[in-house]
């Protein structure tokens, strides 16, 4: 249990969600952009117990849980790296514009928008890039196709989907959100505590997330091209084909670009915070569906049309698939995909960053430190019969390491 949020912050366990924002309301705590170039709460009044114990039972830099299996449903696989599915496809938006320029093949874009023209949802909850500072993620609440068209493409920097949440609630109106599985997993915490989150927030969609960068990655590739935050009229990381080029347009009519792969061959251009670092759910387990990469190997080797990996995680989410297929919003081969063969695959960074939670949990309490708790998400299982002693052991002594070095500090948020 943390006492404030600043301990949170502190210990580098926020990554930045919101929801502990919304929850707390604007005259106590505000989302703030750091000089470390990523999104935090200032607390701006001590909260209260109460308050402060819905924060700690929802963090998720404090909790993540696995699936519980009657959230699942019935029918549905499950492993221990990959969690729960009910199906996997190779899909893409039936629309070809859409497909072409979101992230991959455009399913969330194209899920998001069946949602709502057939009527299931009212608005979407999902984040969106402002025209006059696109590298400022903002959550946005989209109510029409334009609106959600809007919002495509992958942000691999900070964004904090969940900082409006509560409005959404107190809408009293059904709706969905589509954002990390860090957000997703607040959002399931939640869902114990307040039951207007399962009335009216009707699907959870959701990305494998290799982790958020901080705004440092974004400036390096700026910098690459002597290009300062307010030249800016567009930052794009993928898109237009996929992955597509990172596109850097300027408000005097020039475009740069540069490959996926010379952004992310490169690891000094990640800039990880540490709670990426320290997370158990990459792969959106709490989620109804999860839209992904299925590159072979876990990388591109060139462009492609955008072929999504579709997982619906529960019940509700093959619903949702399979009428979004049946309308011609979602197109899929006509065999569905081995799921654990496919993960594995496609996914093998996920497996490995799971595979040393045990040593690093270790490492973190041996050191006094704060440490995300994982309940259902099988973090012994793993390092037992997949990750093995050795390796615990030696992610433990890395994580002792970094500790010692001031890897895993923040600094306070400025007031
Ligand atoms: C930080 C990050 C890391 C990723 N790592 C991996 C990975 O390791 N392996 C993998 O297979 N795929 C990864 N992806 C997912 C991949 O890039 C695509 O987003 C995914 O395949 C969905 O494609 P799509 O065409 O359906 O998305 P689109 O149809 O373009 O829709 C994307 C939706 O996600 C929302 N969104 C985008 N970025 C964010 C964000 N940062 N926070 C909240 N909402 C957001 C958008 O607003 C939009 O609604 C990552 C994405 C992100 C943002």
């Amino acid at each position: 249990m943390a006492r404030n949020l600043d301990q949170i912050v502190t210990n580098g366990l926020c990554i930045g969600c919101g929801l502990c924002a919304s929850i707390a309301g604007p005259d106590k705590v505000e989302m703030r952009w750091t000089p470390g170039g990523v999104l935090r709460p200032l607390e701006k009044q001590a909260l209260d117990r109460e308050t402060m114990n819905l924060i700690n039972a929802t963090c998720p830099g404090v909790s993540t849980s696995g699936m519980a299996a009657e959230t699942a449903g019935p029918g549905a696989e499950h492993d221990d790296y990959w969690g729960y599915s009910h199906g996997m496809w190779n899909g893409w938006s039936g629309d070809p514009d859409i497909r072409h320029k979101a992230a991959t093949g455009g399913v969330l874009t194209a899920l998001a928008i069946h949602l709502l023209e057939s009527g299931e949802v009212e608005f979407i909850a999902h984040m969106r890039s402002p025209g006059e500072a696109p590298i400022r993620n903002v959550p946005h609440v989209s109510v029409s196709r334009d609106d959600v068209l809007a919002g495509m493409g992958s942000r691999y920097g900070p964004t904090a989907p969940l900082s409006n949440f509560m409005d959404h609630l107190e809408k009293g109106r059904p709706f969905a959100l589509v954002a990390k599985p860090c957000d997703i997993s607040a959002v399931r915490n939640l869902a114990k505590r307040d039951e207007r989150v399962a009335k009216y927030c009707k699907y959870l969609l959701s990305i494998s997330c290799g982790g958020q960068s901080t705004l440092a990655m974004t400036f390096n590739q700026m910098a690459k091209h002597d290009l300062t935050e307010d030249e800016l009229t567009t930052f794009r990381y993928r898109g237009y084909g996929c992955p597509g080029l990172t596109t850097m347009e300027t408000k005097s009519g020039e475009t740069h670009t540069v490959t996926y792969l010379s952004v992310w061959s490169d690891k000094r251009n990640w800039h990880l915070p540490w709670r990426c670092k320290m997370c158990m759910d990459p792969i959106g387990e709490q989620a109804d569906v999860i839209a992904l990469d299925i590159w072979p190997g876990g990388s591109p080797t060139g462009e492609d049309e955008g072929f999504n990996g579709i997982v619906a995680r529960t019940a509700n989410g093959k619903g949702l698939v399979e009428r979004a297929i049946a309308a011609g919003a979602l197109e899929v081969e006509p065999d569905q995909m081995p799921f654990v063969e496919t993960m594995a695959d496609t996914q093998p960074h996920q497996a490995w960053k799971k595979n040393g939670m045990l040593g690093r949990q270790w490492g973190l309490s041996l050191k006094g430190r704060l440490f995300p708790r994982y309940p259902g998400l099988r973090v012994i299982r793993i390092a037992l019969f997949k990750a093995g002693l050795v390796y615990t052991v030696r992610q433990m002594l890395g994580v002792m390491r970094r500790v010692r070095n001031g890897d895993a500090d923040e600094p306070s948020v400025p007031a």
